[in-house]
């Protein structure tokens, strides 16, 4: 076990490195000792849906002749560090599920960008991390699989889509995880877990590979329990990729400005935001404290108007099922996904196929699109989503003329009680804060700032860049952390062994 006695998975990036370098532990260590106690303490939380111990060990591998070579520094930004990836995204030779029964049987026949850059920046792949089906929910309830559970109570949801991801950092199983947000799903989960997650600019990282639900979306991001780790992690899987047509050639070093303070800097707040209904007070509370704090340590706050955010809710739930429904179509039994057997025609192996494969949320996604893409009904919905996203995005445009990055509330509410809400359309009010940034394709981060005074669960407050410039985002986060400090381990799993 490690010389400072917390385990690997518990530790800062920097922390393990410089273990490595210094001998006080080798990179094989990391990697079994990992997978150990993600064996023992994951039994009962679910974050995992698979370990890849074999694929760790070779990646620790390298990594120690590195260290034997001398030649650790030109190891990678990862090297030796654990991470774990959400199973939306393909990773050769291991099961990519997406949660759903329809690909339980999947296995990649190669490898996502976002993970190889991973692997190539040096990190020891882990697993694959549990989430909503097809990245459809905010709880982890809809995994066909089973849900995750939050590490700070485990009667509560660990929030979603990535909820398996935000859960296995939060409880220090892992330093870094990736997950992917289509409307808030790296965002809502940080929160609710008291961890940074941070969902890029649209174009940032590559989605080549990652089993897409909204292609002009959703983006992969990082989990990780300090404003650092995440913009390393960030650094390691970012840049173009050939592959992905929307992928941009912005090369950034996210942790540029994390020393910089926010002294001069211009943060717009949202009162339309603060007044929402259904935002609860206590989070409420936290939000207009961080803007406080953020005043205090020499940053001007300004008041800014998203006046068509409101509509953003009712673009997003025609456009993401639409998407979703053109992206699902090639899931037909045939080509892609659970094949039903012994139907005499065509026709009713896909009905019975997909009727069986999907979970409810699934299908609901995918009729609702099918109807909305259908003739006559294109332009009653679809085409005035599109005009309120053009709409969306200038509101930002206009903002960012007079501030540098803008703080919300993450998601309305701390974490939830598993089954506490039944009704669809009540969760997904859970984005209602997150949606307008992947509709404007901004960046935006979850941070977290305490607990909330009534609930005693984790609050994350929402930081919104301009696009390509997520190092405001990042620079106003830091100094965030600064005041609250790095995310804790949560308490359940802060236990020494
Ligand atoms: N909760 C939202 C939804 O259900 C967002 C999901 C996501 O970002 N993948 O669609």
């Amino acid at each position: 076990m490690a010389a400072v006695g917390k385990p690997f998975g518990a530790m800062s990036i920097a922390e393990i490195q410089a273990g490595l370098a210094a001998k006080e532990f080798t990179a094989a260590e990391v990697a079994s000792a990992t997978i150990s106690r993600i064996e023992r303490d994951d039994a009962q939380m679910h974050a995992f849906l698979e370990l890849t111990a074999d694929m760790a060990a070779d990646a620790a591998a390298k990594v120690d002749a590195a260290i034997a070579a001398g030649t650790f520094a030109e190891a990678g930004p990862l090297a030796g560090v654990p991470v774990g990836f959400k199973d939306n995204m393909n990773l050769l030779d291991t099961h990519t599920t997406c949660s759903s029964n329809m690909l339980a049987n999947y296995v990649s026949p190669y490898t996502a960008t976002c993970v190889e850059y991973a692997l190539h920046a040096g990190a020891l792949p882990m697993g694959k991390l549990n989430m909503d089906e097809f990245a459809f929910g905010s709880s982890t309830e809809t995994s066909a699989f089973g849900p995750t559970l939050n590490p700070w109570d485990f009667q509560r949801v660990p929030g979603g889509s990535s909820g398996g991801s935000a859960a296995a950092v939060a409880a220090g199983l892992v330093p870094v995880a990736l997950g992917s947000d289509t409307g808030g799903s790296i965002r809502q989960p940080a929160s609710f877990c008291g961890i940074v997650g941070v969902k890029p600019t649209y174009g940032v990282v590559s989605r080549y590979g990652v089993v897409a639900f909204g292609s002009s979306l959703d983006q992969v991001g990082p989990f990780a329990r300090s404003v650092e780790d995440a913009a390393l992690a960030l650094n390691a899987i970012s840049g173009f990729d050939e592959r992905d047509c929307t992928s941009q050639r912005a090369d950034v070093d996210f942790t540029a400005n994390l020393a910089e303070g926010v002294q001069g800097m211009r943060i717009g707040v949202v009162p339309a935001f603060m007044e929402a209904d259904g935002l609860t007070e206590e989070v409420r509370a936290r939000v207009a404290e961080a803007a406080q704090k953020l005043e205090g340590l020499g940053a001007t706050l300004v008041d800014i108007e998203l006046p068509n955010a409101k509509a953003a809710m009712s673009a997003y739930y025609v456009l993401g099922p639409c998407e979703a429904f053109s992206n699902l179509a090639r899931f037909d039994s045939v080509r892609y996904g659970y094949c039903d057997p012994g139907h005499a025609d065509l026709g009713a192996q896909y009905e019975a196929s997909r009727a069986k494969g999907f979970g409810p949320e699934a299908r609901r996604r995918i009729m609702l699109g099918s109807y909305l893409l259908s003739a006559g009904v294109y332009d009653t919905y679809y085409y005035p989503a599109q005009q309120v996203r053009t709409l969306i995005t200038q509101d930002y445009d206009r903002a960012f003329q007079q501030v540098d990055c803008i703080l919300t509330p993450v998601s309305p509410r701390t974490a939830f009680k598993f089954g506490e809400i039944g009704d669809p359309t009540q969760m997904y009010l859970s984005d209602m804060f997150t949606i307008s940034i992947n509709i404007a394709g901004n960046g935006g981060m979850s941070v977290p700032v305490g607990l909330g005074a009534d609930t005693q669960l984790p609050v994350g407050v929402q930081l919104i860049s301009p696009a390509f410039k997520d190092v405001n985002m990042f620079r106003a986060a830091a100094a965030l952390e600064s005041v609250y400090g790095p995310a804790p381990v949560a308490p359940q799993f802060a236990k020494e062994d």
